[in-house]
C-alpha cells in the first residue's frame, strides 16, 4: 500500500515545495492516518499564479508533439504504476479497489485522449472572404489561442481521474495549469503532479496546490486565471460563477440521474440485465458520482417484476473492506457524510416512504438502499443524496415516465432501458439532460465524448476535445491581397 509518512509537498511550477500549514488525510473505511500534506502560503500561491502566467505564452507556442509527449509518459506512468495508484485512491476515498483501478485505467485514457488531441488541434483552417462583395482577394486562416492559464477545482469522488479532466487538456491545448484538489482527497492529484514533474514541460505549466477552501475565493477572482474549470457540488459551483461574471467558468455539478425502463423491456433477460445495472451503478463509488442512479422510473406493467429483482441485486452487492477484491461497495467519504444521507433517508421514512432494503448505518457505511412510496418533497426525491440509495417510481407510460425524470432541480445524464429507437429518439429530445444513454444506466461515461449538464448542474462541456475548445478561441487572421 502506498501511502505517505513524512509531510508530502505540494508542486509549485513544477517544483516540490512546503508551507508552514498541513491538513491531514485519514481513510474513510478505518480511519487510519494516511499522510500529512503541506498547504501553500498565501505567497506561494501566489508564486505559482504569477509563473503560470509568466509561462503563458511561451506554452501556448511549444510544439504540440513536445506537449503530446508530456502527455503520452504521464499515461504510460500510470500504466506502470496502475495497481499503487489504485491502491492510493482507495485508501483516500474508501472506494473499493476494483473500482479505483477503473478510475486508473480511465484516467489513462485521458491522457491518451489528450495527447492524440495535442498533436491534431489548432490546425488552422481557411476560410475564402470573397464569396461576399468587398472580399475579393482576402483569406481568412484561424488559430485556436489559449485564453491563459487554466484554475481547476476538483471533488473527492474520482480523486484522480477528474483531476486528470482538468490537467491533461489544459496541457494539450498549450495552457498552464493550477490545480486544486478536494481537501480530503489531496493526495491523487500530487501524485499526477509528481508525472508531470517527470516531463519536459516548461516551469510554471503546472502546479497542484491544496489551497484551503477559505482562501479560494482569491484565487478565483485572479485575474491572471481567465478560465475556471470546476468539478463540485451546485452551491459552490454557482457562487464561483456569480463571482466572476467575466470569466470563462465551466461547472460540472450534481446531478440525481433517472433510470428509465419502458414498458418493452420486458423479457426476462431484459429485467435481469436493468436491475444488475440500476443495482450496480446506483452504488458503484457508494452513490458518490454525480451520475449514479438515484431515481429509477418503471412503467407500471413491470413493475412486480422488476422490483424484486432489483431488491436480490442490492442484497448481493458485496459490503466492506474497499481493500478486498470482492468489495462492491466501501465506505462513505466520512462518516458525517453517512449520516446526512442517514438523515434523508429517516426523512422520507417518517413522511411515509417504505425502506425495502437497506436504511442502516454503520460508521461511514451507509447499506445500499431500495426506497419506494417517497413522497414528492422529500429530500432523496428532488436533492442529489450523493449516497447509496435510489427511490423507484411507477409511471403509467413513455410521456409520464419522462415527466418524472424531468421533475428534478438537475440534468445531468439519464438512462433508458428500451428496444424502441422510435422512443430513443423521442426520449433523446424530451429528457432535460446533458446525456441520454440507451440500453444503460446514466452512470456510463466516456472521457472522449461531451459530458456535462443543463439546469443546476452546470454549464459548458468535457470530455478532452471539448474542454480544450473551451479554454482556447478562435483568433481570424485576413490576407488581403493574395
Ligand atoms: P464541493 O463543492 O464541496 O468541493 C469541490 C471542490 O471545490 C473542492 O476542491 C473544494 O475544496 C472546492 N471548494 C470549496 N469551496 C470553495 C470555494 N468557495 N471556492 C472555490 N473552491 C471551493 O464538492 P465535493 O463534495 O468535493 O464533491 C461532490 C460534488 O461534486 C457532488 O455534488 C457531485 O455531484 C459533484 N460532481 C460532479 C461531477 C460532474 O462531472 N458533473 C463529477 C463529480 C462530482
Amino acid at each position: 500500500m502506498t501511502t505517505a509518512t513524512a509531510t508530502q509537498a505540494f508542486w509549485l511550477a513544477g517544483q516540490q515545495a512546503t508551507g508552514t500549514d498541513t491538513l491531514e488525510v485519514t481513510s474513510p473505511w478505518d480511519g487510519r492516518h494516511l499522510a500529512t500534506v503541506s498547504v501553500p502560503t498565501h505567497e506561494q500561491t501566489e508564486a505559482a499564479v504569477a509563473a503560470a502566467a509568466a509561462v503563458a505564452a511561451e506554452f501556448a507556442a511549444t510544439p504540440a508533439h513536445v506537449r503530446a509527449a508530456a502527455l503520452d509518459h504521464v499515461g504510460a506512468r500510470l500504466a506502470e504504476r496502475a495497481e499503487e495508484i489504485a491502491r492510493l485512491i482507495s485508501a483516500e476515498n474508501g472506494k473499493p479497489i476494483k473500482w479505483a483501478r477503473t478510475e486508473v485505467a480511465r484516467c489513462r485514457s485521458v491522457f491518451r485522449w489528450a495527447a492524440d488531441e495535442a498533436r491534431r488541434f489548432n490546425g488552422g483552417t481557411g476560410q475564402r472572404l470573397d464569396a461576399d462583395a468587398g472580399g475579393e482577394g482576402r483569406l481568412a486562416l484561424t488559430r485556436r489561442i489559449p485564453y491563459g492559464p487554466v484554475l481547476g477545482i476538483a471533488p473527492f469522488n474520482f480523486p484522480l481521474n477528474l483531476c486528470a479532466h482538468k490537467v491533461a487538456p489544459a496541457i494539450a491545448a498549450g495552457a498552464p495549469i493550477i490545480l486544486k484538489p478536494a481537501p480530503a482527497t489531496p493526495l491523487s492529484g500530487l501524485l499526477l503532479g509528481e508525472l508531470l514533474a517527470e516531463t519536459d514541460l516548461p516551469a510554471g505549466a503546472f502546479s497542484v496546490l491544496p489551497v484551503p477552501n477559505d482562501a479560494m475565493p482569491d484565487l478565483v477572482r485572479d485575474e491572471r486565471l481567465p478560465i475556471i474549470s470546476f468539478t463540485g457540488s451546485a452551491p459552490v459551483g454557482w457562487s464561483i460563477r456569480d463571482s466572476v461574471p467575466r470569466k470563462r467558468v465551466t461547472l460540472e455539478l450534481g446531478g440525481n440521474g433517472a433510470a428509465i425502463v419502458l414498458g418493452d423491456y420486458s423479457s426476462d433477460a431484459d429485467l435481469d440485465w436493468a436491475a444488475q445495472r440500476i443495482a450496480t451503478f446506483s452504488n458503484y463509488q457508494g452513490g458518490q458520482s454525480c451520475i449514479s442512479v438515484q431515481r429509477v422510473v418503471v412503467d407500471a406493467t413491470l413493475h412486480d417484476r422488476l422490483l424484486p429483482r432489483l431488491i436480490e441485486a442490492v442484497r448481493n452487492l458485496v459490503t466492506g473492506d474497499p481493500a478486498d477484491d470482492a468489495t462492491d461497495v466501501g465506505p462513505l467519504v466520512s462518516e458525517d457524510a453517512a449520516r446526512r444521507v442517514e438523515s434523508w433517508v429517516d426523512q422520507a421514512r417518517d413522511a411515509g416512504a417504505t425502506v425495502l432494503t437497506g436504511g442502516t448505518r454503520d460508521g461511514a457505511s451507509y447499506a445500499p438502499t431500495v426506497l419506494a412510496d417517497v413522497p414528492a418533497d422529500a429530500l432523496v426525491s428532488h436533492e442529489e443524496i450523493f449516497g447509496p440509495v435510489m427511490t423507484v417510481t411507477t409511471v403509467e407510460n413513455e410521456e409520464a415516465a419522462y415527466a418524472a425524470a424531468n421533475d428534478s432541480r438537475y440534468g445531468l445524464q439519464a438512462g433508458l432501458f428500451t428496444h424502441d429507437l422510435r422512443a430513443a429518439f423521442r426520449a433523446h429530445r424530451a429528457l432535460q439532460v446533458g446525456g441520454v444513454i440507451v440500453g444503460d444506466v446514466p452512470s456510463y461515461r466516456a472521457d472522449q465524448m461531451p459530458y456535462g449538464g443543463v439546469k443546476d448542474s452546470g454549464v459548458g462541456r468535457e470530455g478532452v476535445r471539448y474542454a480544450m475548445e473551451d479554454y482556447t478561441y478562435e483568433r481570424v487572421m485576413v490576407l488581403t491581397g493574395i
